[in-house]
């Protein structure tokens, strides 16, 4: 399983539509400061089903769609699609290949797909829980993150290591189970 592809279309600082491809094995993008390269990651923990504008550098969630420059108008919406190929199977869906999308207005209405069947939010972080994929996955380490794993706070290592361990699942399956049985 491997990150194929990314679409973005309207987030951020991508007015245009544009596709990323990735070949299997390591990509590097480089570019001048500010060219859009953090954007990207953005994108990527924004479509697994980021709720917080902060953790994706914005103010409000409204800022992840494109606000226009001199020469270019705002975009109404930001939509941003990601495609693994999922060979085997880690991806517990029985497709040669998996997509998520999200699209979001400026209203607020929001829709998330996964194969291009909309679905909800819990679905996607669902679908990527022991994966490693998901936004708290280790797959995706911020800036600020790796110096929160050196520096070592126990309980937040503690979460990495479920998620590598797989064990995240069960955990949040059991919580999910005490909350109903305290009703
Ligand atoms: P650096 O090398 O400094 O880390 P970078 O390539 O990672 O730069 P980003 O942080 O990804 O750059 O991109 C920042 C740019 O994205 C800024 O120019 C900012 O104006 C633009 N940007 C962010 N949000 C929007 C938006 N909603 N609409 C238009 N442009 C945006
Ligand atoms: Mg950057």
């Amino acid at each position: 399983m491997y990150l194929k592809s990314i679409e973005i279309n309207g987030f951020k600082s991508f007015a245009n539509k544009i596709v990323f491809e990735f070949p299997q094995g390591i990509t590097g993008i480089v570019g001048p400061n500010g060219s859009g390269k953090s954007n990207i990651g953005d994108a990527v923990r924004w479509v697994l089903g980021e709720q917080s504008a902060r953790q994706l550098r914005g103010a409000k969630m409204e800022d992840v769609i494109f606000s226009g420059t001199q020469s270019r108008r705002p975009m109404g919406f930001a939509y941003v699609a990601i495609t693994f190929e999922n060979a085997n199977r880690i991806i517990p869906l029985d497709y040669e290949e998996v997509t998520v999308a999200r699209r979001v207005y400026r209203s607020g209405e929001s829709e998330y797909l996964i194969n291009g069947s909309s679905c909800r939010r819990k679905d996607i972080v669902e679908l990527f829980y022991d994966t490693g994929i998901g936004k708290e996955g280790y797959s995706i380490i911020g800036q600020g993150q790796v110096e929160k794993i050196l520096s070592g706070k126990i309980e937040d290592s503690r979460e990495l290591f479920d998620e590598a361990a797989g064990i995240a699942k069960y955990k949040k399956n059991r919580t999910v189970t005490e909350k109903s049985l305290e009703q």
